[in-house]
Parts: structure tokens; sequence; C-alpha cells
């Protein structure tokens, strides 16, 4: 067996999905014909269609027409990179045009290259292979860095950026945002009981079912300590937050894991839930006051402010 590590998958672009915008479908179709073999490829003949699809499929890449009549591409790419969601699919133009200012704009709108029409294939291909290539190498990154490696769930430096971020959206927005903390109960005696890999295990179970119960794209699951989860629920009220908790401690007992040393017979958790529309208000900590509430009426249960 060799020790080197096989890093090969990193190379592997077979999976990559790239949009390709143009008001002409003409102009698409001579793209797809040299790209569809290798990669999926998805189409819109506008700006506002490119970043509907963005949202909805989050391709890899884009190849962006400039000139389209009722939105430009340069328009298109600007609003996609001041939309947090969408930021980083990177942008290649594809233009016809020849000026250095209209070069230029095409880096100040954010795009990350050109390519001039008409399209040089092997251009086409290597370019769009370098920057799959680089897209995928950063996606793995950010996931190092804000994804938690045991149980596969955002970390708490992810939930810290995203609910700072989600506080000013629903400000602007004026709805209100919910935060909940889940805490498994009796957690020390599970791992002194049964050992500390049935203890990882239990976690990663507890996390894959709090992430499956969430199901809002814009809803949040993160660990937030050792067996403590905490998530984020934009645009949702206490009592739709109650509802979603409710929900996770039926969730969690349907797991039905067994836990001979604690008095409820099975893991369970305890929550304590947070709403508010007072975007000043510290929610992590109203939310971590219900759950010591939780856990002093007997836990399993929720408890919820205000
Ligand atoms: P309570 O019901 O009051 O929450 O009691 P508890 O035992 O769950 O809480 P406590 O804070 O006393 O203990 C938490 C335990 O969680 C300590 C440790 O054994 C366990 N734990 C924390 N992180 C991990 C982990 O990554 N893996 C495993 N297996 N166990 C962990
Ligand atoms: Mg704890
Ligand atoms: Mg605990």
């Amino acid at each position: 067996m060799s020790n080197e590590l096989n890093l090969s998958y990193l190379q592997s672009l077979d999976d990559a999905t790239i949009l390709v915008v143009d008001d002409q479908p003409i102009n698409i179709q001579v793209i797809y014909q040299i790209l569809g073999d290798q990669y999926q490829i998805l189409m819109a003949t506008s700006g506002p269609e490119a970043i509907k699809v963005c949202k909805k499929s989050m391709p890899d890449l884009v190849l962006l027409d400039v000139v389209m009549p009722e939105q430009d591409g340069l328009t298109t790419c600007k609003k996609m990179k001041l939309d947090p969601d969408i930021a980083n699919i990177p942008i290649i133009f594809v233009t016809g045009l020849q000026q250095q200012s209209e070069e230029n704009a095409c880096w100040e709108a954010g795009a990350v290259d050109f390519i001039q029409k008409p399209v040089n294939p092997s251009t086409l291909i290597n370019r769009v292979k370098a920057h799959l290539l680089l897209k995928k190498q950063s996606d793995l990154l950010r996931s190092f860095a804000y994804v938690d490696g045991l149980t596969g769930v955002y970390n708490r430096r992810f939930f810290d950026q995203y609910l700072a971020n989600q506080i000013a959206v629903c400000k602007r927005l004026q709805q209100p945002i919910a935060v909940m903390i889940i805490d498994i109960d009796y957690f020390k005696k599970y791992n002194d009981h049964l050992g500390h890999l049935a203890g990882d295990d239990a976690l990663k179970l507890v996390a894959q079912r709090l992430k499956a119960v969430s199901k809002r794209p814009a809803d949040l699951v993160a660990r937030y300590g050792g067996e403590e989860f905490i998530c984020v629920l934009p645009n949702t009220d206490i009592s739709g937050a109650s509802h979603l908790a409710e929900k996770m401690l039926t969730g969690i007992r349907e797991l039905d894991i067994e836990h001979p040393t604690s008095p409820l017979g099975q893991v369970t958790v305890s929550i304590g839930v947070a709403a508010t529309t007072d975007y000043k208000v510290n929610l992590t900590q109203l939310a971590d006051e219900q759950l010591y509430l939780a856990k002093q009426q007997g836990r399993n249960r929720l408890c919820y402010a205000p």
C-alpha cells in the first residue's frame, strides 16, 4: 500500500455544472457543442433568468454574454456579486467587445476572466477547466474552515457569521428571527457508559436528524460546542420556532438511541428557543437561558422566550 495521499478526486471535474447565458440561442449552442460532452450545461437567455437559475441550481461556473437587451452582462455580474448566496460562483465573460475600456469594465464588474468571440474551442476548454479547478479547491478550503469535521454540519465560526448576516437581512425586511440551542441530555453518562466512539456515532445521528427536520433553505444547523447544536431561523417568529423545536424533540426520540444510564432510557435533547424583532438583543444568550430552564424542568423538552 502506498503511503501517498490520493488527491486525484480533487482534479476530477466530471460533476461540474456550467451555466451559459446568451440572448442568442445559437451562441449557447456553439458552447454546448464544445463543453456539453464533459460538463452538465444549463442555459439562460437573459440576465434575470441567469440569476434565477444560479439561485436554484448553484452552477460551478457562469459563461456570460456582455451585450444583451433588457439587462446586460455587466449589470447581471454586479448583481450576482452583491448577492451573498451566489457571489462565490465565478463568472467568465464571453464577449465580442474589443476596446480596452470594455475589458476593464468586465474586470471591474467582478469577472474572473473573459473569452473572445468567436470562441476558440481550445481556449474555452482550458480556461473553463482552470477556473473549475480553482473553484473546487476554494470550495474545499471553505468547507474545512466552516464545516464540523465529525458531524458534517456547519461549525461555530460559520454560525457566528451567518447569524450576524441574517439579523441584518431580517432587520432590512422587518421580519422576526429565531435562534435555538439544542443540548443532548446526560451525554457525559452516555460516553462514560458506552465509550467515546459510541458517543461520536450518536452525535452524528443527532446532527443529521436536526438537519433533516429543518427544511427551509435559510434555516441553519451548526455544532455549537461538544454536544450542543444551534439553529438560526430567519423570518421565523416564536410560534414557528417552537413548532420546529417540537419536531426536533420528536425526531430525536424517534431515532430511539438506547441510553442505559439516562433516567429517560434513550438519547433525548433539551431545547432553548428565542425569537425577536428587536435586532439588538443577544438572541443566543436568550436561547441559552431557556435551555437552562428546560434542563431544570426535567430535560427532553423545550422552553421559549418571549
Ligand atoms: P446535561 O443533560 O445537563 O446536558 O448533561 P450532559 O452530561 O449532557 O452535559 P455535560 O456538559 O456535563 O457533558 C457533556 C458531555 O458531552 C461531555 C463529553 O463527555 C460529551 N462530549 C462533548 N463533545 C463530545 C464529542 O465530540 N464526542 C463525544 N463522544 N462526546 C462528547
Ligand atoms: Mg452541554
Ligand atoms: Mg448535555
